[in-house]
């Protein structure tokens, strides 16, 4: 995969700023649906953290606005390192007949 030898991923500069835009439009967790409180300090399990819907040590971008979501932290914990179907914005996926 490639990857720009400079971008140093989530200790970079453009990481931390990606995270700030996202938690400006106060999105709920993608995960289980309900509202996050943006003003719980980063140790409430309720907390706000950014999620990667294809995890970093699966190759997915830490940078990509695709690869984002707004997340409870006890939600993010949950879901670990597994790839979480994608419920909305999948074009692509072809078995809605299996409804
Ligand atoms: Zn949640």
């Amino acid at each position: 995969m490639p990857r720009d030898p400079s971008m140093r991923g989530r200790d970079g500069g453009p990481y931390r700023r990606r995270r700030r835009e996202l938690k400006a439009l106060r999105l709920p967790c993608w995960l289980c649906g309900r509202d996050i409180d943006y003003e719980l300090g980063y140790t409430d399990p309720w907390s706000f953290t950014v999620d990667h819907v294809i995890p970093l040590s699966k190759g997915g971008d830490p940078l990509d606005w695709g690869n984002l979501r707004a997340a409870h932290y006890r939600c993010n914990q949950r879901k670990g390192d597994q790839l979480v179907p994608i419920k909305h914005d999948v074009e692509s996926f072809s078995t809605s007949r299996a409804w």
